[in-house]
């Protein structure tokens, strides 16, 4: 797993650099007299703030940035990097007096049995993981039913969305279906995949 902590203060090469890697889980080194071909198959995390001076939507505090410094900030992500980013969340802040009243989560065990589970089912269906399926494969394993394959068309149209993103999220719909026991790949399951999507579009 690669954790980029505060991710827009990378460097736009280096960001731009893992868009090969996080495609094809390999890394290509080309000097002028030689190539090396490296495995480089990670799970990328990244976090970021609402902005340059971290408070923007912040309930209690009021954000300094102006317009301009706020979009320069996002710009620093591109969209083609930021295609390849499965599952987008926005964390909003707790306030302290909720953090203590909040009930205790699943235990992080419970949540680990479950995710083995559906490994286990993703190896046993198709020898592989839902992360590597592609082409045909991702067709076949998780198929969708004639309405749903037509309201995800449509959707698509709408969003403006690339083939890439498509396909990303046909894949985390199927491990959603997965994490459920499903052995198909049902609308809610997709619309939950294409919300992790749509998080930073506001
Ligand atoms: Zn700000």
């Amino acid at each position: 797993m690669l954790f980029l902590d505060e991710w827009p203060e990378f460097g736009r090469d280096a960001l731009e650099a893992l868009r090969e890697p996080l495609e094809s889980g390999r890394v290509v080194v080309t000097r002028a007299r030689a190539r090396a071909e490296f495995p480089a198959r990670f799970q990328l995390v990244a976090a970021m703030n609402p902005c340059a001076c971290g408070w923007h939507g912040h309930a209690l505090r009021a954000c300094r940035c102006s317009a301009a410094q706020l979009a320069r900030y996002h710009a620093r992500i591109s969209g083609p990097l930021l295609d390849r980013i499965d599952l987008q969340v926005d964390l909003s802040d707790v306030a302290a007096d909720a953090l203590l009243q909040l009930p205790r989560g699943e235990s992080s065990a419970a949540v680990a049995a479950r995710v083995a589970a559906a490994r286990t089912r993703q190896h046993a269906r198709q020898g592989t993981l839902n992360a590597r399926l592609s082409g045909a494969a991702l067709d076949a394993h998780a198929a969708l039913d004639a309405a749903t394959a037509s309201w995800f068309a449509a959707a698509l149209e709408r969003l403006g969305w690339s083939a890439r993103a498509a396909h990303r999220s046909l894949r985390v719909a199927r491990s959603i279906a997965d994490l459920a026991g499903d052995d198909t790949v049902e609308r809610a399951a997709l619309a939950e995949a294409m919300q992790y999507r749509l998080a930073d579009a506001d």
